[in-house]
């Protein structure tokens, strides 16, 4: 459990090849907004086969829903197909890929991922066969980009209890959304939006259930801002999006049904997003790891290597302690994954950690490289800006450390 068996060995190689060379020449294209991500994302999936795999798959998922099967999906045996092509069925493989990207483009692997795990994975998991269809399938096989809307302006860390996204019935069968969410990511280029929203049937407002709602580009009353201009993580565009009276069927109700509300199903995508995030934190922490131990021995002051010096070694023993811990905790996730087991203390607690280690190693690294590790033209400038975004999205690194405590004491 504790090392790559051959296969994941195989597509650790395989993908960083690939990244190598189709990926990192257009990170500075990609940062200064000149090239979409997601054009580079559908040619790295036509070469993995991922998107051809899924379409079966999920068209026989979408036939087992009408006939009234509900259930949980693995996302990851999904995109497998039937034949278990592709990247196979083992999660450790999405880990690997998700690395390895993340070793050159976090935001490329936080675009992607928001737009097939949060926005795909939700529809797929608790859509109706016809959701499937004309949303999960374009979503799964990246034909269409997706976006995941929870945080408002006056709803961060505390999503839920200040949310004012409000869909009213129209009496015919549909809804009526206003509300504006921000920090979107994939918002400016979204074609899909998961919107969590209260639904408004007259009782008082701490009353109204979430619900989620799928909205499309183009829609009236549906706009999104201009990009925001970020510290790090510029591959993935980030906007506003505004919902004014935009009018719903009852088919962009998620689920197509009121009975339940969204509040599991929210937990669910959060959990999938911070699962995701150590994989994302290895990559970057692997990465600053190896530039930093490669220039220490290179880089000459007082007429020797800057290795020589011990405190440059107690900074590499401190990078080497993190990348080892990230590892270990990767191979868990990805290992109670396949067995299905979901644990919300550990989840929290490896998010909090591994992104907390990703920002630590990403500063010795930039120390270590000095002036230089301050230059766009040096790769740590750019890990210690993405690296940040870690801390703060898919849950503050607070409040993943209160839900972890909360979730061990029994009070969540
Ligand atoms: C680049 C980027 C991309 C994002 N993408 C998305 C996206 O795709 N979809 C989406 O829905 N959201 C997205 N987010 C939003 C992200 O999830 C929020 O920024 C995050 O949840 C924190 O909310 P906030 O920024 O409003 O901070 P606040 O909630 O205002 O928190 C400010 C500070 O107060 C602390 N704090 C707040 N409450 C408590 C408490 N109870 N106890 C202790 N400390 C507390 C926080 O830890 C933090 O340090 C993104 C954010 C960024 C920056």
């Amino acid at each position: 459990m504790f090392q790559l068996t051959e296969p994941q060995k195989m597509i650790q190689q395989m993908m960083r090849q690939y990244v190598t060379k189709e990926i990192q020449p257009h990170v500075e294209a990609m940062e200064d907004g000149e090239v979409s991500c997601f054009d580079l994302a559908r040619k790295m999936f036509k070469m993995l086969g991922a998107g051809a795999m899924a379409k079966p798959a999920l068209e026989k998922l979408a036939k087992k829903r009408e006939e009234g099967e509900s259930g949980k999906v693995d996302i990851t045996k999904l995109m497998a197909g039937d034949e278990g092509g592709g990247m196979g069925d083992d999660p450790m493989m999405m880990m690997l890929m998700v690395k390895e990207i993340s070793r050159v483009s976090p935001g490329f692997a936080m675009s992607f991922g928001v737009s097939m795990a949060l926005a795909g994975g939700a529809i797929v998991g608790k859509g109706t066969a016809r959701q499937i269809r004309e949303f999960g399938i374009p979503l799964m096989t990246l034909d269409k980009i997706g976006a995941w809307c929870l945080t408002e302006p006056g709803a961060g860390s505390d999503a839920f209890g200040s949310m004012k996204s409000t869909a009213r019935p129209d009496g015919h069968g549909g809804y009526i959304i206003n509300g504006t969410k921000t920090f979107i990511t994939n918002g400016p280029v979204a074609d899909i939006f998961l919107i969590y929203a209260r639904l408004d049937r007259g009782q008082p407002a701490p009353e109204r259930p979430v619900h989620t709602f799928i909205l499309e580009r183009g829609m009236k009353g549906l706009s999104t801002g201009k990009p925001f201009h970020k510290m790090g993580m510029k591959e993935s565009p980030t906007s506003e999006v505004i919902m004014e009276d935009v009018k719903l069927e009852q088919k962009h109700l998620l689920g197509e049904s009121e009975e339940k509300g969204s509040r599991q199903e929210t937990k669910e995508s959060l959990g999938t997003e911070r699962s995701g995030v150590p994989a994302m934190c290895w990559g970057i922490i692997e990465r600053c790891y190896e530039e930093a131990v490669k220039y220490a021995k290179e880089r000459v002051q007082f007429n020797r290597p800057i290795a020589d010096f011990q405190a440059t070694q107690l900074k590499i023993y401190r990078m080497y302690m993190h990348l080892k811990n990230v590892e270990n905790i990767v191979y868990r996730i990805a290992w109670m994954q396949q067995q299905g087991i979901r644990d919300i203390s550990f989840i929290n607690a490896c998010k909090a950690f591994t992104s907390t280690a990703a920002v630590e190693v990403a500063n010795e690294a930039l120390q270590i490289f000095g002036g230089y590790g301050y230059m766009r033209e040096y790769p740590i400038e750019k890990m210690y800006r993405d690296a940040k975004l870690l801390e703060l999205g898919a849950g503050t690194t607070d409040i993943n450390m209160l839900t972890c405590a909360r979730n061990e004491l029994s009070m969540i």
